[in-house]
């Protein structure tokens, strides 16, 4: 059957009516439900601002999830847009809205507007389930007293989901500002929803803190603090899938700070990802792992200092049996002993699908150790090992490991030290020779008939 022709006369029908911004304003009143969607997906990709502020006016949805539609660049301007269509004025040239939930987040798991299913009390998969000013925490509490009071209609409350990054400039953040003051003109109809928050130099984001309830955030990342700071913002942020620190100083392992760090990790039980940089937790990776729910699926180390022991613990260890992603980038790992990361790779073998050992001093010998491991990892789908002192001959064979791997689309692979007149020095590169390089493994990877495998490396 061929669905090609009746979809471009859709197609073409809707780019008539985005083009008529007038006509298309006032359709919104009558066009069926199901049209809205597509002239939405449309409207925002060609930055029809005014049908998008309508449509946000009249949409006759629960929710609208505009993350899975928006592109990078086009987001600041057309969120605002959006934003500022919330709580218009009555006015009769719109449909009365329905919407209740507008999520602005990048959350890849959901449709532009979630079916509506009778069969479960949640209308919407990304409902704020935590906070007290959540819509159906209030919704809840109306309708327990509009049965002792009748005839008192619920105030129509909504949900405003949102990722924050907080740093130096976020005073001047427009968009943060246009928050609060849609927040204060609902009355406290509307809950302002952080899934995802940023924040870089945490001192000076207090106040805007304050704005936010930190129980609905999810995906929490801080960089640069002190450990005791990170401390306040934990004890609130309870509800975590994702924490991600980098640059956070620790005076001491012994000390009541770090052991509440741990009781607050503990209680994470949700918590799936985990990011540790620049963090130096040397001989202490054990207690950190120790708290853990033995369901984490991302673990990123870069840059903590991790020795032997640490390495020995975590190829043990049940919280580290289920990794999807690793990454150990920029540890000087002492690869003498490298039964550990051998057995850490077989324990992973069923379910890791990207790892990271940039920069580790990872030697031909010690590669030619770790490869049957890493080719029984065959879920795998990105594997990086730039920046490691390796020859081209055991590129090459590394090469005839991993081309068999059929998941495995993505090597990052480091420049062989014979292209460095002094390994790793940069402008002692020889930019004919990683040509060279590049050439060859591009015949190989022909050879193997993997044209769909992605090599690359970094010059830079
Ligand atoms: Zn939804
Ligand atoms: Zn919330």
């Amino acid at each position: 059957m061929d669905f090609k022709e009746p979809s471009t006369l859709f197609d073409i029908a809707i780019q008539c009516l985005l083009h008529h911004e007038p006509l298309a304003i006032q359709a919104l009143q009558e066009i069926p439900g199901e049209l809205f969607v597509p002239l939405f997906t449309a409207a925002l990709k060609g930055r029809h601002e005014k049908i998008l502020s309508a449509m946000v006016k009249s949409w006759p949805f629960f929710c609208l999830h505009v993350g899975p539609l928006s592109m990078q660049e086009a987001q600041p301007t057309l969120w605002k847009v959006m934003v500022e269509s919330l709580f218009p004025a009555e006015n009769p040239a719109f449909r009365s809205p329905k919407l209740r939930i507008l999520d602005l987040t990048q959350h890849p798991g959901c449709k532009t507007k979630c079916p509506v299913i009778t069969t479960t009390c949640k209308p919407c998969v990304r409902c704020c389930a935590y906070s007290e000013r959540s819509l159906m925490k209030v919704e809840s509490q109306c309708s327990s007293s509009s049965s002792e009071s009748e005839g008192q209609s619920p105030k129509t409350t909504m949900e405003l989901l949102v990722s924050l990054s907080f740093d130096r400039s976020f005073r001047e953040n427009e968009f943060f500002a246009l928050l609060l003051s849609k927040v204060e003109q609902s009355l406290g109809s509307l809950h302002l929803c952080c899934r995802d928050l940023r924040i870089k130099n945490l001192s000076e984001c207090r106040s805007a803190l304050s704005h936010l309830d930190l129980k609905c955030v999810s995906h929490l990342a801080v960089v640069e603090a002190s450990l005791i700071s990170v401390l306040s913002l934990l004890e609130q942020a309870v509800n975590l899938d994702s924490l991600s620190l980098s640059k956070i100083t620790c005076r001491s392992f012994n000390g009541r700070t770090f052991r509440n760090f741990l009781s607050q990790l503990r209680c994470m039980d949700h918590l799936k990802e985990l990011s540790l940089s620049s963090f130096c937790l040397t001989n202490h990776l054990e207690h950190v792992l120790r708290v853990l729910s033995a369901d984490l699926d991302f673990l990123q180390l870069p840059f903590c200092e991790l020795s032997h022991n640490d390495f020995k613990f975590l190829s043990q260890c049940p919280q580290a049996s289920h990794l999807k992603l690793l990454d150990i980038s920029n540890n000087s790992i002492c690869w003498e002993d490298c039964e550990p990361f051998y057995c850490l790779l077989e324990n992973l073998s069923g379910s890791l699908q990207h790892l990271a050992i940039n920069h580790c001093l990872l030697t031909d010998a010690t590669l030619s150790i770790l490869a049957p491991a890493l080719s029984h990892c065959s879920h795998l789908r990105l594997f990086s090992f730039s920046s490691n002192p390796i020859t081209m001959p055991m590129l090459r064979r590394i090469l005839e490991y991993l081309t068999p791997m059929a998941q495995l689309k993505y090597v990052i692979y480091p420049i062989p030290m014979h292209c460095y007149e002094r390994w790793h020095v940069r402008c002692t590169l020889d930019a004919q020779k990683v040509a060279d390089v590049n050439a060859q493994l591009k015949i190989l990877l022909q050879e193997a008939e993997r044209d769909d495998m992605c090599w690359i490396t970094y010059t830079g």
